[in-house]
């Protein structure tokens, strides 16, 4: 029989995610989860960092964390390495939702409430990078990249201002790194030493899809403790454009042009300093080391929605 502790929720949320919307979706969480008798903590940040402290100094055995927020807020709280066994809900309410999109998870929460009492659960992989300026390691969840979109990731970021962060302040920053596009040369390092490129854009992905309009070939899975290394050629703008289209048509193929590989650890270098991505969050600059934590999440997905066989 549970103890009085392990029936607790502890509800994770960035208020501002999503507009706002995260926050105004904690109360009627909080209301569901109380009506199939759950006791809930509410844990909400006004900062960058907090919930990754809050995550940081759990002691006691919780039901399940419940993250409301986009994948920067999932990052947060996986930043903090959470014991793997311990069911992570996301209730998603960010501008980014791309974990959510790929698990199918409800985004209301009455539906959120129901899927963590039957309590269904996928373990998956996570990655962590290391890099040469920092000796914090991050966590990655759904995929680094180096090459345009980690460009524009920098670009849209040095813009922004306050604490909202829409999709349509990516316009800009996409159409000037297309334009202004200026090809730098990378390289993926494998464990076993063999060293491929150069590439245009190297992505090293832990799940397949992004954002429900893009798709990675090759059998992607999330516990094998592989990632998957894809790396483009492509002689400028035109080129990784072509690419893209490609993806949002679910017909990328490895080929001359796009190499797969997969690997439980890579490092990617580059020819010039070369920003990177994690997540859609800036992370640094190349080179730097990203290796596979095998089955270190246990996220709860709805299984009735989300029914793909490992
Ligand atoms: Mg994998």
């Amino acid at each position: 029989m549970e103890t009085c502790e392990e029936s607790t929720v502890l509800v994770l949320a960035n208020p501002k995610s999503g507009g706002g919307l995260a926050g105004e979706l904690v109360p009627y969480l909080v209301r569901d989860l109380g009506r199939s008798g759950r006791a809930v903590e509410v844990f909400q940040s006004s900062a960058a960092g907090q919930i990754t402290g809050r995550v940081a100094s759990i002691t006691k055995r919780y039901h399940a964390l419940c993250v409301v927020g986009g994948d920067g807020t999932v990052r947060e709280a996986l930043q903090a390495r959470p014991p793997k066994d311990l069911p992570i809900a996301v209730l998603p309410a960010g501008t980014s939702n791309v974990l959510a999109q790929e698990f199918r998870l409800p985004k209301n929460p009455t539906e959120t409430a129901r899927m963590i009492e039957r309590g269904a659960t996928r373990v998956l992989d996570l990655g962590v990078i290391e890099r040469t300026d920092t000796t914090q390691h991050e966590v990655m969840v759904l995929m680094v990249g180096a090459g345009i979109d980690s460009q524009i990731v920098e670009r849209a970021h040095s813009k922004r201002r306050g604490s909202t962060f829409g999709k349509l302040a990516y316009i800009g920053p996409i159409a000037r790194s297309l334009v202004s596009y200026h090809k730098i040369d990378h390289w993926f390092v494998l464990e076993d030493g063999s060293r491929h490129g150069p590439f245009a854009q190297i992505v090293v992905a832990n799940i397949a899809g992004y954002g429900g309009f893009w798709r990675m070939p090759g059998d992607v899975r999330y516990d094998d403790g592989l990632f998957d290394v894809y790396g483009f050629k492509a002689s400028g703008a035109m080129g990784l454009l072509r690419h893209g289209v490609r993806g949002a048509f679910k017909k990328l193929e490895e080929g001359s042009d796009l190499v797969h590989f997969q690997a439980s650890k890579v490092r990617i270098e580059a020819s010039e300093p070369s920003p990177v991505q994690c997540d859609g969050d800036p992370a640094g600059c190349c080179p730097i080391e990203v290796r596979s934590v095998q089955r270190a999440l246990t996220l709860v997905i709805d299984e009735r929605t989300y029914s793909r066989s490992v």
